[in-house]
Parts: structure tokens; C-alpha cells; sequence
């Protein structure tokens, strides 16, 4: 059968998400041998897969998405879903036997109610401060309009991000609450490791304010998986 995994707008949560997704659906048809009776294919509208991290970055998924024999279509304007297809523009139509979609991303409407807010109700701060308009009132994470500066673009909207913007908001409140100065910047930087099957994964960092922005991506080790895991058990057994 065919299975089509859509991105339906930009932003959208994770942006490695999509794509680990497909790997992890690969092995699993792979280990169960019927990979071949089956056509997996991305749909993005981003220019090139994981776009904001980079060219390069970009082509080394590319490459291991055509590696793992995963179809990648991008710039792609999704118009609608039909039961057994997926619609962009220009007339195309793609086949599919399992849709996957990647729900527009938008802020809660209690949100976009407000003075906060951008054009598209991203909540504005001050991208090191996280503070907003309103002197004592701050956005961390996906609902902030954080821009990346030399992009332009919307900042990845991703876990790691809003929890280093949390830790500065939260540092910088505890010292005013001691009659401090707030001396804690949100400097734009993050990490993660991309789960591409087969018990191993990528490293991947960014550095998103630098000018030229950085990234980083190691080839998938089974270290990098490791640790992964290692991080998300630490997560569920110690704060949930
Ligand atoms: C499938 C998936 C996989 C992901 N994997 C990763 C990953 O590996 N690494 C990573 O860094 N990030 C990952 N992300 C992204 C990450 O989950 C988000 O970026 C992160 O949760 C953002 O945190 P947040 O606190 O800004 O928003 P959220 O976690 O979305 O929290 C917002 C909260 O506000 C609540 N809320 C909404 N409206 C209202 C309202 N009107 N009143 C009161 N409460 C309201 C919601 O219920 C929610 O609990 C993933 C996302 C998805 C969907």
C-alpha cells in the first residue's frame, strides 16, 4: 500500500518529527519484510526537508530519506484530504492507502484574542527576555513569535526551545523576587537527537541567533540513541 505523511503549513511542532516518523515506519515494514510492498512518501511545504536547519543538514536527510527508498515531495501547498488522496495545488493529486497529517500549528484562541499577538497570533516578545509587551508578562515555547534573525523565518517550535526559554524566565523572576537584576538571556540554542530506526540516531544542534546561524548533525550512531532514550526515561520517571 502507500502510506503519504503530510506537513500541512509552516510552523509546524518538531521539525525533525515528520521525518523520524517515516524512518521509524521504514524499519518497521523493513524488519517485518514487506518494505517493498509498500511506498512511503513526505509531503512538505518547506523548501527542503528540515529547511531550517540548514542546507546542509537539509541534504543529508534528503540523502537518507532516498537512501531509505522514502519518496520526498516539498513546496507542496496542501489544499485538501480526501479519503484516499491527498490534494496540492496544481491540480496534483497523490494516492494513499494511510494518511498521516501534521495538523496546522495555531495558538489557543483565548491567545489570539488578545494585543499580544502577530499577524498570524504568535505571541511577540523580546527574544532574549521572553517578556512581552507587558512589562512582567512573558511567552515561552511554540506560542511565541520567535524569529530566527538572519531567516526570518519563525524559530523551530520544539521542546528544547521552550525548555531553555522556561529556565530563563523562571531565573530572571526568581532574582527580581529577590530585588536582583534579571541577568538571564535566551541565547537561541538547542539540540536534539533524531531517532532514525534501526537502534540508532543523529545529534543534531543548532545555534539559531549566531549570525550566520550554526548547526550541527552527526552521521546516526547508536550512542546518540542511547541517550535518547536515557533522556526521555529520565524525563517520564522524574517528573511525571
Ligand atoms: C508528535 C510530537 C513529537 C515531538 N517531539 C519532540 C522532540 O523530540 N523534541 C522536542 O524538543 N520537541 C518535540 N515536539 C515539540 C514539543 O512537544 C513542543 O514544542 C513543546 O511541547 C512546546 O511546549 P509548550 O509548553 O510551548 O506548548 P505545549 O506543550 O503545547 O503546552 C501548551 C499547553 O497549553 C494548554 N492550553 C491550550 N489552550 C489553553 C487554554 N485556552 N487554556 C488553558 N490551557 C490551554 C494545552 O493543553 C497544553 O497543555 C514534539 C511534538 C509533537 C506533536
Amino acid at each position: 500500500g502507500k502510506i503519504v505523511l503530510f506537513i500541512s503549513s509552516l510552523p509546524y511542532k518538531c521539525p525533525p518529527g515528520p521525518y523520524e516518523i517515516m524512518l521509524l515506519i521504514d524499519q518497521y515494514f523493513r524488519q517485518r519484510g514487506i518494505r517493498h510492498k509498500v511506498k512511503l512518501t513526505v509531503v512538505t511545504p518547506e523548501k527542503s526537508p528540515e529547511s531550517l536547519a540548514g542546507p546542509k543538514i537539509s541534504q543529508k536527510l534528503r540523502k537518507m530519506l532516498l537512501d531509505r527508498d522514502i519518496e520526498l515531495i516539498t513546496e507542496a501547498k496542501i489544499l485538501a484530504v480526501e479519503k484516499n488522496a491527498l490534494i496540492l495545488d496544481h491540480d496534483a493529486k497523490i494516492p494513499a492507502d494511510l494518511l498521516l497529517g501534521i495538523a496546522s500549528h495555531w495558538t489557543p484562541q483565548a491567545i489570539r484574542n488578545t494585543d499580544l499577538v502577530d499577524k498570524n497570533g504568535f505571541i511577540k516578545v523580546d527574544p532574549f527576555t521572553l517578556e512581552t509587551k507587558y512589562k512582567g508578562v512573558y511567552a515561552i515555547g511554540d506560542a511565541a513569535a520567535i524569529k530566527t534573525p538572519v531567516m526570518g523565518a519563525y524559530a523551530p517550535k520544539a521542546g528544547i526551545f521552550a525548555h531553555m526559554q522556561a529556565k530563563v524566565v523562571a531565573r530572571n523572576i526568581a532574582s527580581m523576587a529577590q530585588g536582583d537584576k534579571p541577568e538571564s538571556y535566551y541565547d537561541g540554542k538547542g539540540f536534539c537527537i533524531v531517532n532514525t530506526g534501526f537502534g540508532k540516531g543523529c545529534y543534531t544542534s543548532v545555534h539559531y541567533y549566531k549570525k550566520p546561524p550554526t548547526f550541527s548533525f552527526i552521521r546516526p550512531t547508536k550512542v546518540a540513541y542511547l541517550v535518547k532514550t536515557g533522556f526521555e526515561k529520565y524525563w517520564l520517571n522524574n517528573w511525571f
